[in-house]
């Protein structure tokens, strides 16, 4: 295989004038939208007062950032919106299955909007309902599945959660889900099995990393193949069933940029999210949630350099925050968060002035059976003890 050698560039500084990253335009760049959009929003907002409140997940852009009430993961922001019952209307800015979450967590008067009905999640949409279900039958034909506790993480539909909730299982988040394998393993007595919805590495490096199980205890559901692509020998050995799906913005980190940049920036601390891959994951310095990420630069000392492995928009945000650290990116590629970034200032605009109207654009309204279940998977998470030192 040919490698090309790409520059590493820190964000911002420097160019690469063979390819389009890191292109510098001299002078003042106009704002990125219309200026219009920005004193439309601030209107409507100043309209809308307590009625509104607008969460803001890391990973949302700029333009859209500064309009956030408040900040933080997918996780955090569900709470927020839970600890505002007076806001008559949650504007979700971040991915449908987080508005999802807020709508569960909320109240059933509170009206939770999405700008952008497009912005999903690839991850999310690699585990649906029907396939989870015909598994699990899989699984109950090859005589485990009395044996086995769903989990899934956070960034799953509703009714991934609900399966969850009405099987015994449990939702984790990638700040808790040490506990809530453990709190999992141990449902069944020693011979229990987790079936790891939907991302194959938070579920691969909790197990390993963190719980001390081997990587040969871990097997792959890949639901494009009969009976997962597994044997009833394989899962009878298995502890961990990990669904085959990713993230496609943290899969695409490699250990080969990080034995690069080691070689290049003398004392670099390599800063990863548990969705990256197991082989990124074991050369990384630290790893932990977005909350784990941000606390961590924030503490770090001036003149420390560090690469981080997670969403371009949050290294970003953190490289212009610490101009006294050295900062970059853990890619030779940009590499946004598709979906996430759906959301833009006109998709805010066009929500936030429907909002003054009194028309409710875009709602997320999930059905209150699968809320009801859902509910009991998120609850059962809630009850866990204490979170984990990477929150
Ligand atoms: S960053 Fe990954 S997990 Fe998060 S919304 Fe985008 S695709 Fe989904």
């Amino acid at each position: 295989m040919t490698t090309v050698d790409l520059p590493l560039l820190p964000l911002g500084r420097g160019t690469d004038p063979l390819s389009e990253r890191g292109v510098e335009c001299p002078g003042d760049l106009p704002a990125p939208s219309d200026p219009d959009l920005v004193a439309r929003a601030q209107a409507a907002k100043e309209k809308l007062g307590d009625k509104l409140f607008v969460l803001g997940h890391h990973y949302q852009r700029d333009e859209v950032i500064q309009f956030a009430d408040v900040t933080g993961d997918s996780f955090k922001l569900a709470r927020d919106a839970a600890a505002r019952p007076d806001a008559e209307y949650i504007v979700f800015c971040g991915v449908h299955f987080m508005a999802e979450s807020a709508d569960i967590l909320t109240g059933p008067e509170q009206k939770v909007v999405l700008p952008d009905l497009a912005a999903g999640c690839s991850m999310a949409d690699m585990a649906r309902l029907a396939q989870v279900e015909k598994a699990w039958d899989a699984l109950a034909a090859a005589g485990v599945q009395d044996q086995v506790v769903p989990v899934t993480y956070m960034n799953s539909s509703a009714a991934i959660k609900a399966f969850c909730g009405r099987n015994g299982g449990v939702v984790c988040t990638s700040s808790n889900a040490e506990v809530a394998l453990e709190w999992a393993f141990a449902q069944k007595g020693p011979d229990t099995k987790v079936l790891f919805l939907p991302d194959q590495h938070l579920g691969r490096n909790t197990a390993v990393l963190e719980l001390g199980h081997s990587l040969d205890q871990c097997v792959v559901w890949n639901p494009f193949k009969a009976d997962g692509g597994l044997t009833a020998e394989e899962l009878a050995d298995a502890r961990m069933i990990l669904w085959k799906g990713h993230c496609s913005v943290h899969g695409r980190f490699s250990p080969d940029v990080i034995d690069e940049l080691r070689a290049k920036v003398p004392d670099l601390n390599v800063l990863v999210h548990p969705e990256c891959q197991h082989e990124v994951v074991l050369k990384a310095d630290l790893v932990g949630s977005t909350e784990f990420i941000i606390k961590t630069i924030e503490a770090a000392p001036a003149g420390s350099s560090w690469a981080i492995g997670t969403e371009l928009n949050l290294v970003q945000r953190l490289a212009n925050a610490h101009p006294d650290k050295n900062i970059m990116f853990l890619d030779r590629n940009v590499c946004y968060c598709s979906t996430m970034n759906r959301i833009d200032l006109p998709h805010l605009v066009w929500a936030l002035e429907n909002l003054v109207e009194g028309r409710v654009v875009n709602q997320i309204e999930v059905d209150p059976q699968t809320e009801a279940e859902a509910l009991v998977a998120l609850e059962r998470m809630l009850a866990l003890p204490g979170k984990s030192h990477k929150d």
